[in-house]
């Protein structure tokens, strides 16, 4: 799920065609031109009598070759089309500042992301539909899945045998290609992985799109395997459609505010408040004022909701050719990682709850409530001990062993500064002792797989060395405390924030 803030608008006219470009009045403006702006942008201008404009502060990036390489990381980093964010010191991890990536161009982060290509579980949608949400479901989300997506399959019939997929949850035709080149193959590092996961009891998972991740997989990359290019948004739905009469993009425009016109009240949607358009600089530095006549939709991406990874540097493989040809990854449940504990740890955080709560409460100044936040916890405790979904995650290609807690329970928040183009994010790493928890298991795990001989034999002579954080600084039979310590000293963002705030302003 991508943030978003949405502001809707009275509807203060239908326009029965779109109305002339060079006049700055739209029916649709959207502000930000990323990954959701793009689709956004696709789907509102298919209507021709709709007008739309897209505001993106960055420029259009279809030639330039450092997004078109299908490479999981680097060389948009730290460049004009990164963002390059930074938090507020992490007062839980040694009040160390790290550094954020976001896209700053048409396709936003989808230009610079590391093109996995993998859907939320039916239990964490569900939890969305439990939370007040009932519209949302698997099932009501799977047709758009398929819709957007266009599996490609390798043809070599090598590579075409170790495709692992179901057919029937994946979409053919759409516009994001998604999928395996000739070159896949998880090769004798793969077949090591695969043994030594099983003999530790956990699974092999056919298709972790089908809305169960857990287990370890091949996990399709977002690339053209004709062409072999990055597939981003920009290229799958904002390409095909530049040249409609009604879709004006405004490239390395800056929105600086939207206007906002009526009374004094702007809460809830019964609200009074209509916002009238977008105040933006243009590339020639001036100032236009853009009207919408129905909605301005904000979508500039999010830095406001958790995220979590410690990560330390094994170096097992390179990056680039391995992450094509051996995509694997691999999630844990709750079960897997603590077995025999798993009652007890199971207790322990449903009577941590309350206090969790407070914590996050406060941490929010109270704009979530203490109740809001038990039932948010007691959701995802469900999730994790009820529903037994996966709640870390490895990827064995990308950086050799990288692992991450796919939920959880610090919560980020993120306030505006006197920049504008730098708010002061506050992920609030290790908030939250059970995050230390899970990680910590997930290392123990990591260990005792990359330790296997077989796997220890495909890695080659080089990689037998456990380099970070190596057993004389965390030996193995090392504390949590030993463990928390060296994570608050060596933790590394993964950049998957997540969050959604749906601000209403004026009714619809
Ligand atoms: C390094 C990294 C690796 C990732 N890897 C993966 C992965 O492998 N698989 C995966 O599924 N997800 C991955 N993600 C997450 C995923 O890419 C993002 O969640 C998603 O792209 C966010 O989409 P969005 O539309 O919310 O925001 P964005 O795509 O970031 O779009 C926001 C747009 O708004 C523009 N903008 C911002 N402010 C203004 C303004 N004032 N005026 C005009 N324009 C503005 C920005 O320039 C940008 O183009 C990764 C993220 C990062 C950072």
């Amino acid at each position: 799920m991508t943030f978003s803030w949405i502001l809707y608008l009275s509807a203060l006219s239908t326009a029965a065609y779109a109305s002339p470009l060079n006049s700055f009045e739209y029916d649709y403006i959207i502000v930000g031109g990323g990954t959701a702006g793009c689709v956004l942008a696709n789907r509102l201008s298919a209507n021709p009598s709709i007008s739309v404009a897209l505001v993106e502060a960055g420029p259009t990036v279809f030639n330039d070759s450092r997004v078109l390489i299908p490479s999981p990381a680097g060389p948009t980093w730290g460049t004009e089309l990164d963002w390059n964010y930074t938090t507020i010191p992490q007062i839980y991890a040694n009040n160390s500042i790290l550094q954020y990536h976001a896209g700053r161009d048409v396709g936003g982060t989808s230009t610079i992301n590391g093109m996995v290509y993998l859907r939320p579980t039916v239990d964490e949608v569900g939890s969305w539909s439990a939370l007040g949400n009932p519209e949302l479901s698997w099932d009501s989300l799977l047709p758009y899945f398929k819709k957007s997506e266009h599996l490609q399959l390798p043809t070599a019939p090598n590579a075409s045998a170790k495709a692992s997929y179901e057919a029937s949850v994946h979409g053919f035709v759409g516009p994001v290609k998604v999928g395996w080149g000739n070159d896949l193959n998880p090769g004798e590092y793969g077949q090591a992985l695969n043994t030594t996961w099983q003999s530790l009891g956990f699974s092999w998972n056919r298709d972790p799109n089908t809305g169960n991740n857990t287990g370890l997989a091949l996990f399709p990359i977002e690339k053209d395997t004709v062409l072999q290019i990055r597939q981003d948004s920009a290229r799958s739905y904002y390409l095909p459609v530049m040249g409609r009469p009604n879709l004006h993009a405004f490239t390395n425009t800056t929105a600086l505010n939207v206007n906002l016109d009526g009374g004094k009240s702007h809460h809830g949607p019964q609200g009074l408040v209509v916002a009238k358009g977008v105040n933006v600089v243009l590339p020639s530095g001036k100032k236009q004022f853009l009207r919408s006549k129905q909605e301005v939709i904000l979508s500039t991406g999010t830095y406001r909701t958790p995220g979590a990874i410690y990560n330390p540097s094994f170096t097992l493989e390179s990056l680039t050719p391995s992450y094509n040809a051996k995509p694997m990854t691999g999630t844990l449940t709750a079960a897997d990682l603590f077995g025999d504990e798993l009652d007890t740890v199971a207790a322990q955080l449903y009577k941590d709850i309350p206090s969790y709560a407070r914590t996050l409460s406060e941490a929010s100044n109270g704009a979530i409530s203490i109740q809001a936040q038990e039932q948010i916890l007691l959701a995802r405790a469900n999730l994790f001990f009820k529903k037994n979904i996966a709640i870390g995650q490895y990827t064995f290609q990308i950086y050799g062993g990288n692992r991450w807690v796919t939920l959880p329970l610090s919560t980020e928040n993120v306030h505006s500064s006197s920049d504008p183009a730098k708010p002061l994010l506050n992920p609030n790493f290790m908030q939250l002792p059970w995050d230390t928890l899970v990680m910590q298991r997930l290392f123990l795990v990591l260990r005792r797989i990359l330790s296997a001989p077989s796997v220890q034999h495909a890695l080659g002579p080089n990689a037998t060395t456990e380099l970070s954080p190596g057993y004389s600084l965390v030996p193995a039979d090392a504390s949590l405390p030993q463990w928390t310590s060296f994570f608050q000293s060596a933790l590394a963002p993964t950049w998957h924030a997540v969050g959604s705030a749906v601000v209403y302003v004026g009714s619809r």
